[in-house]
């Protein structure tokens, strides 16, 4: 799992400060680990700790740590862009479970692919090395209605 020290490591090697407004956006996706939050909804969080912050830097911020590989952009199709703390560099991404009706996003930690990457490696000579899996359909509380 990512942590701020590592991040300020990687962010040093690429020229880059961790300012307090980089900390502040950090530990709040740390303390918000499994929300899938927007650049919204991380301005708002944020804002509470860091008053004079404005959404532009957030966005940059958000856009910086994405190609850095310290978060992992996230589409869920409601017409925002999301965002999540990237794990191990080793691990793929968890799958996202995605409901059609109320919307909530659940994750599966498993990877459960490994036999298709199998395949694909065989098959199609392609090395996977990571995979954004997305399930749509409906939630428990959805399909009880
Ligand atoms: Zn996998
Ligand atoms: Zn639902
Ligand atoms: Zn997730």
């Amino acid at each position: 799992m990512v942590n701020p020290e590592s991040v300020k490591a990687t962010l040093r090697e690429k020229g880059y400060k961790l300012t307090p407004q980089r900390r502040a956006i950090l530990e709040m996706l740390l303390e918000n680990q499994d929300k899938h939050l927007s650049t919204e909804d991380v301005y708002m969080l944020v804002k509470g700790k860091c008053s004079e912050i404005g959404i532009a830097t957030v966005y940059r911020t958000l856009q910086l740590l994405e190609q850095m590989g310290a978060v992992n952009k996230l589409n869920f199709d409601d017409g925002c862009s999301r965002y999540e703390l990237a794990g191990d560099e080793e691990d793929h991404q968890h799958h996202h479970l995605i409901c059609l009706s109320c919307g909530q996003v659940q994750e599966v930690q498993e990877d459960l692919l490994e036999h298709l990457e199998e395949k694909i490696r065989e098959n199609n000579h392609f090395e996977v090395v990571n995979h954004r899996v997305k399930f749509f359909g409906y939630c428990s509380k959805c399909t009880k209605k």
